[in-house]
C-alpha cells in the first residue's frame, strides 16, 4: 500500500531504464543521426544533479533496446519487477525511461496490468544526449518529480513529456521528430508540469491497474494478435494469412473502421470461425461504434483505443476468454 509522506518528505523513486532515444548517443550536436539504447540508466541520472533535491533516486537497467524491439517478453519483466518492487515499503514510486516509439504500448500495457497504486511515470525523448539542447535530462527531472508528487498516486500509469502530464490510456506519439511529440488526441492531457511541480486538471474515467481483471502473473500463454490496416484496394490474402496465424486479430480500417465489401465479408466469415475481430481506426482522432447485436458480424468495435492499443488490450482479454460480448465488455471497460 501506499505511504504517505508529507509533500516536502523526499521520496525513494526507483528510475527503471529500458533504452530508447533518452539513453542514445550519437555524432556531437545533430538529433539525426544516433544510436538508441547506448547509456545506462545510472548515467542519465548521475548527469542531472538537480535530481537529489527532488527525491532519493535509485536506477535499475532492466534492459536496453530500442521500443520497435521491445517483446512480449520485455513487457513481462517490466511488469513483474514493477509489481514486486511495489510492495517494498521504502519505495514510493517508479519512472521508466524508454523509446518514444511504442512508449504509448507499454504504458497502457502497465496501465492495465499492474497492481500497485503507487506512481508510474515513463518518458523518454526525442533527441540523443549528445544533440545540442538534448529533451531527455528535462523530461527525466520532471518525470521524477512527477513520480514523487503527492498527487500522482492512484492516477494509473502516468507519461510525462515536454512539460505535459498524459494519462497511459490515451497518449500517443504524433510527431516523428519534434521534442513536444506526445498527445491525447481529441481529448486534454492530465496537467502540466512546470519544473518540477505538477499540476492536475484531468482524470481518466477508465477503470486501471488495481481495478483491472488482469494479472502478469496468471498470464501462462500469450494469444498472438497482430494488426491489419485496410487501404483501398487492400487484398483479402491478408486477412486469410491473419486468421491462419493469430488467435485474434485488430483491424486498423478506413474512416470508422470501414472495409471494403470483399474484407467486409471476410472479416465476418473469420469471426464466425471463432477467430476475435477487433474494428479500430487509422485515422487518429474519433471513435468506433455499432450495434452490439452487429459484433458477431462487423467484429468487436474498439470506441476510441488506437489500433494497437486494441491490439494490447485484445491479447489481454483473449488470455481471459473468447466471447465477443465478453470482449466487447472489456473493450468498453478500459
Ligand atoms: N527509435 C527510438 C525508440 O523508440 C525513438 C525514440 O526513443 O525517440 O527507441
Amino acid at each position: 500500500m501506499q505511504s504517505i509522506k508529507l509533500e516536502n518528505e523526499k521520496k525513494n523513486i526507483i528510475v527503471i531504464g529500458t533504452g530508447g532515444t533518452i539513453a542514445g548517443t550519437g555524432e556531437e550536436g545533430v538529433t539525426s543521426s544516433y544510436d538508441s539504447a547506448q547509456v545506462k540508466v545510472d548515467k542519465l541520472i548521475s548527469d542531472i544533479p538537480a535530481l537529489e533535491s527532488v527525491a532519493n533516486v535509485t536506477s535499475k537497467n532492466l534492459f536496453s533496446v530500442d521500443s520497435c524491439d521491445i517483446s512480449w517478453s520485455h513487457l513481462t519483466k517490466l511488469a513483474k519487477y514493477i509489481n514486486n518492487s511495489s510492495e517494498k515499503s521504502d519505495v514510493d514510486g517508479f519512472v521508466v525511461t524508454h523509446g518514444t516509439d511504442t512508449l504509448e504500448e507499454t504504458a497502457y500495457f502497465l496501465n492495465l496490468i499492474l497492481k500497485t497504486n503507487k506512481p508510474v511515470v515513463l518518458t523518454g525523448s526525442m533527441r540523443p544526449g549528445t544533440a545540442i539542447s538534448a529533451d531527455g535530462p528535462f523530461n527525466l527531472y520532471q518525470a521524477v518529480s512527477l513520480a514523487a508528487s503527492n498527487q500522482s498516486a492512484n492516477k494509473g500509469v502516468l507519461v510525462a513529456f515536454s512539460d505535459q502530464i498524459y494519462g497511459a490510456r490515451d497518449v500517443s506519439k504524433i510527431n516523428t521528430f519534434r521534442t513536444d511529440a506526445f498527445n491525447p488526441k481529441d481529448l486534454g492531457c492530465l496537467g502540466y508540469m512546470r519544473d518540477n511541480q505538477a499540476l492536475f486538471y484531468n482524470e481518466s474515467t477508465k477503470l486501471h491497474t488495481l481495478n483491472t481483471e488482469f494479472n502478469i502473473t496468471d498470464i501462462k500463454n500469450v494469444p498472438k494478435v497482430e494488426i491489419l490496416m485496410f487501404y483501398a484496394d487492400a487484398s483479402k490474402e491478408l486477412l486469410d494469412f491473419a486468421a491462419s496465424t493469430c488467435d485474434g486479430i485488430v483491424i486498423a480500417g478506413a474512416g470508422s473502421g470501414g472495409s471494403s465489401i470483399e474484407w467486409d465479408s471476410k472479416i465476418s466469415d473469420i469471426i464466425k470461425k471463432g477467430i476475435p475481430v477487433v474494428r479500430a481506426s487509422r485515422i487518429s482522432n474519433g471513435l468506433i461504434t455499432h450495434s452490439d447485436s452487429e459484433i458477431n458480424v462487423k467484429g468487436i468495435y474498439a470506441g476510441n483505443l488506437s489500433p494497437q492499443k486494441s491490439r494490447i488490450l485484445l491479447t489481454l482479454g483473449l488470455t481471459k476468454t473468447k466471447s465477443l460480448e465478453e470482449l466487447q465488455r472489456i473493450f468498453n471497460t478500459y
